[in-house]
């Protein structure tokens, strides 16, 4: 579903487009309608789903139609000031060519940024990203403009509740006005958090998008790289291994088109399949695929859902899925029924820290396999936890800072 669907406000549009997000991701398309609609929702989705986009758009969105001036529009509390960086980040480019505004509040930093934080919470502000601990240490205070607030929202509540925050959450809801959009994101739908739900949402709309996690038979493993080594590694790997059906992702149709023609100039029998190609001809190069006439197919995601083709042996993600979801779903085209399979995912500098949130989607680290000598140097990969690259751009550019309306 494209981002075009929803009817979201023109300059939310302008800034989707140059955040660069193209199709809404399935949480995306399950929750905005729904957010839109001034549902309470609770919903089970894991970090490098998108869900930070699905609940920020359509609040901003609804707060560009009616923001109570004066007034704090809306708290986005979670668990970690890595988060509450990270989530800011977002809202910034989210919201670029709006007049929203929003600070982030968490602890740990000096007593500018308190005097700061305290500005925007008695002037005023769009959103508030909040830690527990640090937004209650203004509340006590009594200046923070309350009154007017519309949206709550609980940012993997589940981490929030192991974290020992519950009678913080509690606490910072007493000061909320009753009538209010509750939203609630969690990893896990474990008893605790239908309890915290019960207490906090009216009627919520349950919305699930479990992952499922990659069958344990995939081989899965990484090579990190520059760019431009990743073409001589796909030909190391194609000459040097004795896969039968090999499956290679793109995530753009051009990339595909000029992989598919690098590979043929190097006389490997590939082609390639996406959306350009009429029906007729996709199904024939399927055909030739699956036949062993062509062992080798390059595509675009179109082929990483749903689509059944047994007995491929090797998916090489030539560069990084979107999300975590697409990954599973590209490296499920493998180790289909009996037989076993292996993932190969090409990791460049820029795409590290997409990497890693996908890595902590897993739950564990992919194997980072050797580079032949012969392709030259290789970068380090620096992403091991999507929460230290959040912080490492704070250092270099600062907190988020309050945007003026
Ligand atoms: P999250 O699950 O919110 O932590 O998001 C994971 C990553 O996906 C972040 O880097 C987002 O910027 C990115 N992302 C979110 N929505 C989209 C989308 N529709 N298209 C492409 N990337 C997205």
């Amino acid at each position: 579903m494209n981002f075009t669907e929803f009817g979201l406000d023109p300059a939310l549009m302008e800034s989707i487009e140059s955040t660069g997000y193209e199709v809404a991701t399935p949480i995306q398309e399950q929750v905005i309608p729904k957010i839109l609609q001034g549902r309470d929702i609770i919903a089970c989705a894991q970090t490098g789903t998108g869900k930070t986009a699905a609940f920020l758009l359509p609040i901003i969105h609804r707060l560009l139609q009616h923001s109570n001036d004066g007034q704090v529009n809306c708290i986005v509390l979670v668990p970690t000031r890595e988060l509450a960086i990270q989530i800011s980040q977002n809202l910034e480019g989210l919201s670029y060519f709006t007049s929203i505004s929003s600070i982030a509040v968490y602890g740990g930093n000096d007593g500018m940024n308190f005097a700061t934080e305290k500005n925007a919470l008695s002037k005023g502000v769009d959103f508030v990203v909040a830690t527990p601990g640090r937004l209650i240490a203004h509340l006590n205070m009594g200046y923070a403009k309350l009154s007017g607030l519309q949206f709550l929202v609980l940012d993997e509540a589940d981490r929030m509740l192991d974290m020992g925050f519950h009678d913080d959450i509690m606490k910072i809801i007493s000061h909320l006005p009753a009538k209010r959009q509750n939203l609630l994101f969690s990893a896990t739908m474990a008893e605790k958090i239908r309890g915290l739900a019960r207490k906090i949402l009216h009627e919520p709309d349950e919305v699930n998008i479990a992952i499922s996690r990659p069958p344990e038979k995939i081989v899965q493993e990484a090579f990190v790289v520059y760019e431009p080594q990743k073409l001589p590694l796909v030909q190391y790997i194609l000459k040097n291994t004795h896969f039968k059906m090999v499956l290679i992702f793109c995530s753009r149709k051009q990339n595909v088109k000029q992989l598919n023609r690098e590979l043929q100039r190097a006389r490997f029998k590939i082609a390639e399949i996406h959306s350009d190609l009429e029906q007729a001809e996709r199904e024939d190069v399927l055909l030739n695929f699956k036949s062993g006439k062509v062992p080798i197919l390059v595509a675009t995601d179109i082929l990483s859902r749903g689509i059944d083709i047994d007995n491929i042996d090797l998916v090489i993600n030539y560069d990084v899925p979107h999300d975590g979801a697409d990954y599973i779903h590209r490296i499920g085209r493998t180790a289909r029924a009996e037989s076993d399979g292996m993932a190969i995912t090409f990791v460049s500098e820029k795409e590290q820290r997409r990497f890693a949130d996908i890595e902590a989607l897993l739950g564990k680290p992919v194997k980072k396999a050797m580079v032949p000598q012969e392709l030259g140097p290789v970068p380090d990969y620096r992403a091991q936890h999507p929460g230290r690259s959040a912080q490492k751009k704070k250092r270099r550019y600062g907190p988020p800072q309050q945007r003026r309306k």
